[in-house]
C-alpha cells in the first residue's frame, strides 16, 4: 500500500480514539458523529496543538452541530439544480461535477455536510458516466469543476481515466479540480499524480487552506510539485468565526499562500448549511477585514470575498464601499481612508 493510503487508514474516526491524544471529555461528541462523520488523519492531527485551537475547531466535532435550528441541509439547492445525480448545472457555461464521496478529513464547516462521507453520497461508475455524457451533450459547457468529496482521493488510474474521458469532449475547454488535499494530506501529491494531471492541460486546481498554521513544509512541497507541473493554483478559503475572522490571520494566510505559488481566489462567507451555523460570521466582519487588507498587501494576495446566494442563485462579491458620491466627479476614499476625487469624462451611460 502506498504511503498516503496508509496514513489515511490510520485516521481517527471516533471521539474515544481522539481522547487518546488530547485531554478532553469526548462523550458529548458521540451523538454528533452519528449524524456527521469524523475523520482526522494523522498528518492533520499532528498539526493540532491544543484543544479548541483553530485546527482543532476545523476537524473535531462539536455538540453545536446538532443545535442548529437556523440552517438547512442543502442551502445552495444543489440537488434541485442537478440534471443527473452529482452534477450541478447552475451557470450556463460551467458545471460542478461530484466525482468522489470521501475526503482526507471531514471539515466540520463543510458546505456539503448533508452527504460528504456518508451513504447519502452515491458515486458509481454509472453516475460518473452519466455526468460525462451530460457534459458531452450540452455543448455550451466550457468548463467542468471536479469536486466531491475530494477528487484527489481517487486512485491514480481512475483519475487518469476520468480526465482522459473528459478531455475527449471537444467542447470542454477547462478542467478545474477543487481539492483540500494539499492542506489535509499533502503526501498524496506524488510525482506520479503530478505526471497524470499534467497530461490534461489546461487544468487548474483550487485548493483550500483556512489558517496560516496549515502552511507547512509538506504543504509547500505539494504545491510546488503541482505548480512545477504547470498547474495554476488558487485557494478557496472559508471565513470561519473564531478561526480566521481577523485581518492578521488572513493577511498571514494570503501572503503565505502567495509564497507557496497559490493565488487566493475566493474568501467565502459561510453557507447556511445545517450543522455549521456556529461558524458563520456577520458579513460586515468580512467586509471590514477586506478593507484592511486591500491596498496594504499585494493585490495578488487579495481574494474575492463572496457569498454563495441561497437557493443556487450564484456567487455574489461582497466588496467594501469606497465611493462617497457620483456625478460629474466621482468622490471616494482610498485604501487608507483619504478623500479623493476623479473628474468623469462625459455623461453616465
Ligand atoms: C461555485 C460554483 C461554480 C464556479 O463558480 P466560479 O465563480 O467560476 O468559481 C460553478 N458551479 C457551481 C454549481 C458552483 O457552486
Ligand atoms: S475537504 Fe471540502 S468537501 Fe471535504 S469535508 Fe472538507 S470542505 Fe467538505
Amino acid at each position: 500500500m502506498t504511503h498516503w493510503k496508509k496514513i489515511l487508514q490510520n485516521s481517527v474516526s471516533s471521539p474515544s480514539e481522539l481522547a487518546q491524544f488530547f485531554d478532553f471529555d469526548c462523550s458529548p461528541l458521540r451523538s454528533v458523529c452519528a449524524s456527521f462523520p469524523m475523520r482526522i488523519n494523522p498528518y492533520y492531527l499532528g498539526l493540532i496543538r491544543s484543544v479548541n485551537d483553530p485546527l482543532w475547531q476545523q476537524a473535531v466535532p462539536s455538540p453545536r452541530e446538532l443545535n442548529d435550528s437556523v440552517c438547512i441541509p442543502d442551502p445552495l439547492a444543489e440537488e434541485d439544480l442537478s440534471p443527473v445525480p452529482n452534477l450541478v448545472h447552475k451557470y450556463p457555461d460551467r458545471v460542478l461535477f461530484l466525482v468522489a464521496s470521501e475526503c482526507a478529513m471531514y471539515c466540520r464547516f463543510c458546505t456539503r455536510k448533508r452527504k460528504v462521507g456518508t451513504t447519502a453520497m452515491q458515486i458509481t461508475e454509472k453516475t460518473i458516466q452519466a455526468g460525462i455524457d451530460y457534459i458531452r451533450e450540452n455543448r455550451e459547457i466550457r468548463e467542468v469543476l471536479l469536486s466531491g468529496g475530494d477528487p484527489l482521493l481517487l486512485e491514480d488510474d481512475r483519475l487518469d481515466s476520468l480526465l482522459t474521458r473528459l478531455r475527449a469532449i471537444p467542447t470542454l475547454e477547462i478542467i478545474r479540480i477543487g481539492t483540500r488535499i494539499p492542506c489535509t494530506l499533502p503526501m498524496r501529491i506524488t510525482e506520479d499524480l503530478a505526471n497524470i494531471l499534467k497530461k490534461h492541460h489546461p487544468l487548474y486546481i483550487n485548493t483550500h487552506f483556512n489558517h496560516p498554521r496549515e502552511l507547512t513544509l509538506e504543504a509547500m512541497k505539494a504545491c510546488t510539485r503541482l505548480a512545477d507541473a504547470g498547474i495554476p493554483l488558487g485557494c478557496q478559503t472559508v471565513l470561519l468565526k473564531g478561526i480566521n475572522d481577523d485581518p492578521t490571520t488572513l493577511k498571514e494566510l494570503f501572503t503565505g499562500l502567495l509564497r507557496m505559488r497559490v493565488k487566493p481566489y475566493y474568501l467565502f462567507q459561510g453557507d447556511l448549511t445545517k450543522g455549521t451555523n456556529h461558524f458563520r460570521t456577520h458579513s460586515s466582519s468580512g467586509i471590514k477585514i477586506m478593507r484592511k487588507l486591500i491596498g496594504s498587501i499585494s493585490g495578488m494576495a487579495i481574494p474575492t470575498y463572496a457569498l454563495d446566494a441561497p437557493g443556487g442563485k450564484g456567487k455574489i462579491p461582497l466588496t467594501p464601499d469606497y465611493i462617497i458620491s457620483r456625478g460629474k466627479t466621482l468622490s471616494f476614499q482610498n485604501y487608507c481612508g483619504k478623500l479623493c476625487t476623479y473628474p468623469e469624462n462625459g455623461d453616465p451611460l
